[in-house]
């Protein structure tokens, strides 16, 4: 296959998984993909599922071109390079594709390239956003900073990000934020901080970013302290969009390719998970314009009188209340609120049977548990 066809193959293939991977007219994608994958990888990628394998299964694919060793060794350099995802299981790791986001692009953090960079946000703008934001079941949710949630309702724990971790057992990690890696790359540093490790991780994934030397372990209290930095400067708290998630990324609207990309948006609020929403109490607002400022989604307007949220903007993060002097902005909770998927794998399945429909997904699942490529 030569060059250009094999990497429209793996575009094609990218492209079937519950975040899709779209043709752009610019070629975008195809450049990013060169970037990520050497034309032997590419090969390989091919062999791959998106429901991670072992190489026993993988290896009935390219039998005959390297043994089950080779292989293993070839798809560890690649999971190493963060192009394709592997995960531990019983019978040893298991390999998979991976989507853009969150998977390759997350992964570049530490060794991501201006061009990269380039590259992604502009097929962000391009094609690659719409998909990102596109899913009725969002890969990340928003949740409230601790201090804003409304004492009136009990909050799920899943919402209350500062009580799922007192109540973790761990381990807890820290990563450098690949946003704003990016950013910074292309001279656009970071307006809202200067800390590096905004990507908060839990449990085994806390412990497997550690093992591969990405993220740096730290303390049940460190970890605390670093959801209180995010409140102090305006972070908005972003955590994988399942009751046990094992992240949250504490994002802002100037680097977080997600914010950053729904902010275009008319009615970015469509596209979130979140359970609550902002509103103001004239009576008691000093008109101070704090609020606004602090909104990293542009959903606070004001003239000369008390400002007024933008429904169709408030993803509901609770930065405009704990920075109000006077009490005027509180969180009210949605009447619909829908539950997050229990765990990774549910939340992947149920993208999954959006995307393709309950069909699709459960002829995907039956294909893949007799070893057929998916
Ligand atoms: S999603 Fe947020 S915290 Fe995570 S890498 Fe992007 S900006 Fe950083
Ligand atoms: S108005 Fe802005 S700061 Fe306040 S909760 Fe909504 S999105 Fe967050
Ligand atoms: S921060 Fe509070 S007091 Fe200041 S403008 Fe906003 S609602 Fe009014």
């Amino acid at each position: 296959m030569e060059d250009d066809e094999l990497y429209r193959a793996l575009q094609h293939h990218l492209d079937r998984m519950p975040v899709a991977y779209p043709a752009t007219e610019s070629g975008v994608e195809i450049r990013i993909l060169k970037q990520l994958f050497t034309p032997d990888e590419a090969r390989l990628a091919l062999c791959l599922s998106a429901l991670p394998e072992t190489s026993g299964t993988i290896h009935r694919r390219v039998r005959g071109e390297m043994s089950v060793e080779q292989l293993r060794e070839a798809l560890d350099r690649m999971a190493d390079k963060g192009s394709i995802q592997k995960l531990p299981g019983r019978n040893g790791p298991r390999y998979g594709k991976a989507p853009l986001v969150l998977g390759m692009y997350e992964a570049q953090v530490n060794r991501l390239t201006p061009e990269l960079e380039r590259d992604v946000r502009a097929y962000f703008d391009e094609a690659f956003g719409r998909e990102m934001l596109g899913p009725r079941t969002p890969q990340m949710r928003t949740v409230p900073v601790h201090k804003s949630i409304p004492v009136v309702h009990a909050t799920a724990r899943y919402d209350d990000i500062r009580r799922f971790v007192e109540a973790s057992p761990g381990p807890f990690a820290a990563i450098p934020c690949v946003c704003r890696q990016g950013r910074a790359l292309t001279g656009q540093p970071c307006r809202q901080t200067s800390e590096p490790h905004n990507c908060l991780m839990f449990g085994v994934a806390a412990a497997m970013m550690t093992q591969k030397g990405i993220a740096r372990p730290v303390s049940k209290g460190e970890m605390l302290g670093f959801l209180e930095q995010a409140d102090r400067q305006g972070l908005v708290l972003q955590p994988q969009n399942t009751a046990d998630p094992l992240f949250v990324c504490c994002c802002c609207g100037c680097c977080c390719g997600v914010l950053t990309t729904a902010k275009k948006l008319p009615k970015p609020a469509e596209f979130f998970q979140s359970d609550f929403l902002a509103m103001v109490d004239a009576g008691k607002c000093q008109i101070c314009g704090t609020c606004t400022t602090r909104c990293q989604m542009d959903a606070i307007a004001a003239d000369d009188g008390p400002p007024m949220v933008l429904e169709e903007r408030c993803i509901g993060c609770g930065l405009c209340v704990t920075s109000c002097p006077s009490e005027a902005m509180s969180l009210r909770t949605k009447e619909r609120r829908p539950p997050p998927p229990n765990d990774m794998r549910e939340l992947y399945t149920t993208m999954f049977k959006e995307r393709f429909g309950p069909l699709g997904a459960a002829a995907a699942l039956a294909g893949h548990l007799v070893g057929r490529k998916v």
